[in-house]
């Protein structure tokens, strides 16, 4: 089976369980963990910020960005595609109590709707906005960094901080040919996760200056995610970080590959957006194709007329093709 869910089911590489075993350890919640501290720098330090901070997940680093920016009844500007929104079992309402403003199609809001938004700022009715939200990628997408400008810099002109979700930032980063720094210029926060496209276990992390990322910890603590010897499964994410990140345009070329091998198949256009290839079917269609091309030997995700293929580390060239033969068998019998 060749399994093109998701890019967050990869497994640690022989070199990283390595990595892991012999991680050198001590109790990170005392601050004493030379291994997450190593992790926490060398993320800092890619980002451009003055501050790291590992966490358990993505959803963990976004939630803390969100907490730190924001005071209970302000407003988050959002897409309503965005993970925080949509896969984040709603944490947002339920822990910092925001209320978010969301808007949809591109995934930047156009600069007539920020002005409109921002108009009437201070009326005694409505809530305060204080943070402005963007993610990069945006389900493989690329976010141009002019737009991220320009948004970074109407949230700065008018008093609100922003944030990046950046569970994706080092395929846009790799995509665009920049630093990773450059694909993060002008957020207060950035969050980025090692267990996607890189392959760690587990982890993610929250980047920004010193005093954000202090607030951060506290409350990473008070969430009740203080760990221990954290090291064993930072060493997983400092390896990725190291030995994975360059590699992820090796995914880009397998999607552009796979895309090119399956659009045009009957009922399917395929496109790819950095790791992702998403599969257009008719209408309603997508969980039955999708269910096709399992039974030839190949998984994706369907719904609505959808299907996603995410390809990552161990997804080979070989692979590939397989996987585009499979799913031409898929389409010839439905
Ligand atoms: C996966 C993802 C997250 C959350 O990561 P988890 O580690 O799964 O909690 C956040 N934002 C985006 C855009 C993601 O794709």
């Amino acid at each position: 089976m060749i399994d093109l869910r998701s890019d967050t089911l990869t497994r640690p590489t022989t070199d990283m369980r390595r990595a892991m075993a012999e991680a050198e350890v001590g109790d990170d919640v005392w601050g004493e963990d030379p291994t997450v501290r190593a992790l926490e720098e060398e993320t800092a330090a890619l980002l451009g910020r003055e501050a790291a901070l590992y966490v358990p997940s993505g959803h963990m680093a976004n939630q803390l960005g969100l907490y730190v920016s924001t005071r209970s009844g302000e407003e988050v500007w959002a897409h309503e595609h965005h993970h925080l929104i949509g896969d984040e079992q709603g944490a947002a309402a339920v822990l910092s109590r925001v209320l978010p403003r969301l808007y949809s199609g591109d995934p930047f809001p156009p600069q007539e709707l920020l002005e409109s938004w921002i108009s009437g700022l201070g009326d005694v009715h409505r809530a305060d906005p204080a943070l402005l939200w963007l993610e990069n990628t945006f389900t493989g997408q690329v976010v141009p960094l002019a737009e991220q400008r320009r948004v970074t810099d109407f949230a700065h002109a008018h008093g609100l901080r922003a944030h990046l979700d950046g569970a994706r930032l080092w395929n846009a980063a790799a995509h665009l040919g920049v630093s990773p720094e450059e694909a993060a210029r002008g957020f207060d926060t950035v969050s980025v996760c090692f267990s996607k496209g890189l392959g760690a276990p587990v982890g993610s992390a929250l980047a920004g200056d010193a005093d954000t990322i202090r607030r951060a910890r506290r409350g990473r603590k008070l969430l009740g995610a203080g760990m221990r010897q954290a090291g064993i499964i930072a060493a997983g994410a400092l390896h990725a970080l190291r030995h994975h990140r360059e590699r992820v345009v090796e995914d880009h070329q397998r999607a552009a590959r796979l895309a090119e091998r399956v659009d045009g198949l009957p009922g399917i256009s395929a496109a790819a957006r950095t790791n992702m290839v998403l599969l257009s079917t008719p209408e309603g269609e997508a969980a039955r194709y999708a269910e096709a091309f399992a039974e030839q030997g190949v998984r994706g995700l369907g719904g609505g007329s959808r299907i996603r293929l995410v390809l990552s580390l161990e997804v080979t060239d070989s692979d590939v093709e397989e996987a585009a033969e499979a799913i031409a068998r898929a389409v010839a019998e439905l």
